[in-house]
């Protein structure tokens, strides 16, 4: 099939690349001229894990073009997906602006008949929004299809070519079966396409992800009280995930769920909430509790550290907001950071893939090291904010020589108590009891 997607970022990238290897044959539009010469050239813009590879196999036989010219888009293609950003505006709200305007740019460029499917998450209601500013700018017919992507970062390539479901929301029969052709391929191990109209399907990603969202900010929550109580809340978490009812997904206790998704979703479904008099109190109370749950690991380093000299310096270990990618958006360690930052400590930070993303957004207020191990040297402790698969099963000999103290706070519960006792680190981790 024909296809375009117009946002050629994490979204935009990882779909287009993955219908490419699926034989289509795909046109990516941004307009973002830097980010479309670089492709090109063959420079893939984020980390993702397995999509260089993807791009550039699909670029070399012409599978896949990029380009800043939307009308090569519209003219060459038969279904256009829309991938552009929808950040939070200043109320909360999601920026539609992006989609609209590409949305009213498309229907002016069409020759003819095109679907038009929105992949980026968009509020409910939003179909029709697109709908009226679509028609207001063409007479020639189209359709329109909400397809919310469930992709995570970190195995966005792996989601795609093996999604648990595909969500498409159209009342239209025959778009239904046009859309079932080209997603197909992806549904070999009997996952399943579900269709539903295009409401519920855009409800269904604010639902999914608050609920998510949610289910993080409970374990947060119990992290702290097993705290206060003495309870290991690893072995809690064990304890309830192996009920089948509950599942062990997404009940790892941490610093706070962040990225660019969940809180900026969170903050739209509460918008549309409060937009249709219904206050959404769960979405509100999980919001609420990821914030404590920040600010409380912050919290107890600057406490600790209170008082225990004026230089203090900390090496922190990750700056993306999850590992396996190079997101910093609205990253729960970078929160961190500034909330040590605030309390007058210095950092010196090392992520193998979030340096150059962090830098933009925290440039000179911390230093950002290309080594693990050196941010240790001078440094009053370490603490641990991504879970980055390299931070597993660290040299705990280096730690303890390098560090002035060897003193651990871990915001993503990484290691047995058993191991650090052993090494002889003091440490601190979240919902267990530290090791002295
Ligand atoms: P992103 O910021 O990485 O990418 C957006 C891209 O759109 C950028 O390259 C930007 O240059 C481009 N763009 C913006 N306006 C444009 C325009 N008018 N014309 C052409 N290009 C334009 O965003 P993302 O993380 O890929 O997210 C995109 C959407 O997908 C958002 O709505 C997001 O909520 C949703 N989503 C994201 C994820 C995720 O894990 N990142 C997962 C599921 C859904």
């Amino acid at each position: 099939m024909k296809v375009c997607v117009v946002g050629i970022g994490y979204v935009g990238l990882v779909t287009a690349g993955c219908l490419a290897e699926a034989g289509n044959h795909v046109i990516c539009v941004d307009n973002d001229e830097k980010k479309i010469e670089g492709l090109k050239k063959g420079i893939i813009p984020i980390y993702e894990p397995g999509l260089g590879e993807i791009v550039q196999r699909n670029e070399k036989v012409k599978r896949l073009e990029f380009t800043t010219d939307l009308k090569r888009g519209v003219d060459n293609s038969s279904i256009i997906f829309l991938a552009v950003g929808t950040p939070s505006s200043p109320d909360g709200s999601a920026d539609i602006s992006s989609v609209l305007s590409v949305a009213a740019d498309i229907a002016k460029l069409m020759p003819d008949y095109r679907i038009v499917v929105t992949k980026s998450t968009v509020p409910v209601g939003t179909h029709k929004k697109v709908a009226e500013v679509m028609s207001a700018n063409t007479s020639k017919p189209f359709d329109y299809v909400s397809n919310p992507e469930f992709l995570k970062e970190g195995s966005a390539v792996e989601d795609f070519m093996s999604p648990d479901r595909i969500i498409i929301g159209t009342p239209k029969d025959s778009v239904r079966q046009i859309m079932k052709q080209l997603y197909n391929s992806f549904m070999r191990k009997g996952n399943r396409i579900i269709f539903m109209d295009s409401t519920s399907a855009e409800m269904t990603k604010y639902a999914a992800n608050v609920m998510l969202a949610t289910r993080i900010s409970f374990m947060n929550e119990i992290a702290g009280l097993c705290e206060k109580m003495g309870a290991d809340v690893e072995s809690v978490r064990m304890g309830i995930g192996s009920d089948s009812r509950i599942g062990r997904a997404f009940l790892f206790p941490g610093i706070g769920y962040g990225g660019s998704c969940f809180p900026k979703d969170i903050r739209a479904l509460i918008y549309t909430g409060n937009q249709q008099k219904y206050e959404m109190k769960m979405a509100m109370a999980a919001q609420e509790a990821n914030k404590i749950s920040q600010e409380r690991f912050a919290g107890r380093i600057c406490d600790y550290f209170k008082g225990k000299g004026k230089d203090i310096i900390l090496a922190v270990w990750g700056l993306a907001f999850k590992a396996k990618t190079d997101d910093v958006r609205e990253s729960p360690a970078v929160s961190c950071i500034n909330k040590l930052l605030e309390c007058g400590i210095k950092i010196q930070a090392y992520d193998p893939e979030a340096s150059e993303t962090a830098k933009a957004l925290l440039g000179e207020k911390i230093e950002i090291m290309d080594d693990g191990y050196d941010v240790l040297d001078n440094a009053d402790g370490l603490i641990i904010l991504t879970e980055w698969q390299e931070f597993r099963n660290p040299d705990f000999e280096t730690i303890v020589k390098k560090l002035k103290k060897p003193v651990v706070f871990d915001g993503r519960n990484l290691y047995d108590l058993d191991v650090v006792k052993k090494a002889g680190i003091e440490y601190h981790s979240v919902g267990r009891p530290a090791v002295k």
